[in-house]
């Protein structure tokens, strides 16, 4: 190892759940205590508490939570009707769930490439993707805009860009992001979030919600998500629907962590912020637009491709754990190789998933092991392929 002062007395968490775990502990012990006292496991209180505390988070009128980030894309995408002939755009760059309700539903994903800077969906973009729609003679109905790795998409260049589509915002890694065009949650048509444990605001298993503006998509997402079950006469099933609910459980958990979910979300940018001024001279740092919060469900780097695999070896042996997402584009997967892509390939999306390595981040990294961190990485990334 290169001489070096910074050193840790634990291993280095890539995120640390356990930490976390470790400060809420007593108060999660009685959340979940209560729960099993009043014994209402399904649509206990907790859920409609949950709802609420979202929407006053998010600015978001309507909160319908539910089992997944998946299930809120199938749910928000069944409320919007979609189904065969349909067509609906979707980044090449993003989490394999993302285009899955799409093509679930009998619809056809048609996938186009993302900015080099920012990862998101590329405006540019969209009026090919429309067109390639059109081409294959599909109705082009929507978009599903990712805000990756926590950053908010520009959504006033996406809305511009796609007309009188819709828009369905996967905030599953952003949620408690804003911009200066507004919070995470009201962008959309629908914003679909994701409570997987290790995102931002993540619960003990599978957990998810649906966010929306319009009182009419909010109450057949509740009625899907129950069943297709109308929302005024419990016995009178009025759609297909699915079992959609979030546990009552998972909500009580959620309660206790959103009490610190700012203060961890502020922790993340000062742990960002270091990063950035550590590595701008040496490698392609993430965007801070001005006056846009990032969530850092990822801190990544672009590093040279070439190099990738014997930096994260590198950083491996000297206990730095890191990750890469995602190491293949959609339209390159099995599953999702016959739909179409717009152009001849998304280079953009092929050189990020040779590019791309995301460092350890979350709010209880330590000073020193910020410091150590660091310290690493400049290491290997300086020294590329020769052995630490
Ligand atoms: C995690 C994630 C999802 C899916 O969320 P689940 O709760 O795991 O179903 C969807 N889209 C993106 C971009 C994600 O990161």
């Amino acid at each position: 190892m290169a001489d070096s002062n910074a050193s840790i007395e634990r291993p280095i968490e890539f995120i640390d759940l356990a930490a976390q775990q470790a400060r809420l502990r007593p108060q999660i012990d009685a959340a979940i205590a209560r729960v099993l006292d009043h014994g209402q496991y399904i649509m206990g209180p907790e859920i409609a508490a949950f709802e609420t505390a979202l929407a006053d988070l998010t600015g978001a009128k309507h909160v319908i939570s539910c089992a997944s980030g998946t299930d809120a894309l199938l749910i928000g995408m069944m409320a919007l009707d979609l189904g065969p002939g349909d067509a609906v755009l979707c980044p090449g760059f993003t989490y394999t769930a993302t285009p899955e309700a799409i093509a679930l539903l009998g619809a056809t994903p048609i996938f186009i490439d993302v900015d080099a800077n920012d990862f998101n969906v590329d405006p540019a973009r969209i009026a090919g993707g429309i067109a390639l729609a059109k081409e294959k003679g599909l109705r082009p109905v929507g978009i599903i805009v990712v805000d990756l790795f926590g950053l908010p998409a520009d959504y006033d260049a996406i809305r511009a860009a796609a007309g009188d589509l819709w828009i369905m915002a996967d905030a599953a890694q952003s949620l408690g992001a804003h911009s200066p065009q507004g919070k995470v949650g009201t962008f959309g048509t629908i914003t679909a979030t994701s409570f997987f444990p290790a995102k931002p605001l993540g619960c003990y298993g599978d957990g998810g919600a649906i966010l929306t503006d319009e009182a009419g998509l909010a109450a057949i997402c509740r009625s899907i998500r129950l069943h297709g079950r109308s929302t005024i006469d419990k016995y009178d099933i009025e759609r297909i629907g699915v079992n959609g609910r979030l546990d009552t459980l998972q909500a009580a958990i959620l309660l206790e962590k959103l009490k610190v979910f700012e203060e961890e979300v502020e922790l993340r940018q000062t742990v960002a912020a270091r990063y950035n001024t550590a590595f701008a001279d040496i490698a392609a740092v993430p965007p801070m637009p001005e006056g846009t919060t990032s969530v850092w469900a990822q801190y990544t780097l672009k590093v040279p491709a070439a190099r990738r695999d014997a930096i994260q070896a590198a950083l491996k042996a000297v206990g730095v754990p890191t990750a890469v997402y995602y190491p293949r584009p959609l339209h390159h997967q099995g599953a999702y190789r016959h739909y179409p892509f717009v152009g001849n390939g998304l280079p953009t999306s092929e050189a990020l998933s040779a590019e791309v390595l995301s460092l350890p981040m979350h709010p209880y990294l330590s000073a020193e092991e910020q410091d150590y961190i660091i310290e690493r990485v400049r290491e290997a990334l300086q020294n590329g392929d020769e052995p630490a």
